[in-house]
């Protein structure tokens, strides 16, 4: 079920991807995710599941790199 707040989510999920910064501060190229640094610091499984569409197992995907970054200490907890 979408949500408003499930889309608005899915925007700055999209708008994430568009931009050039990683939330570690360093820059990242268009429409990949992370930075080189944080996406090697991924797990393989959590790297492929990167892959995955917006609205299509991205988001579950984001949220598990977030938090296996954050316990890696390389980007702040929000
Ligand atoms: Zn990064």
């Amino acid at each position: 079920m979408a949500t408003s707040e499930h889309r608005q989510h899915q925007r700055a999920l999209v708008a994430e991807l568009q931009g050039t910064a990683c939330r570690c501060g360093a820059s990242k190229k268009a429409k990949q995710t992370f930075c080189r640094a944080c996406y090697f610091a991924l797990p393989k499984g959590q790297r492929e599941a990167l892959y995955h569409r917006v609205g299509n197992g991205y988001e579950a995907a984001y949220a598990a790199a977030i938090l296996t970054l954050t316990e890696k200490g390389r980007i702040a907890q929000d």
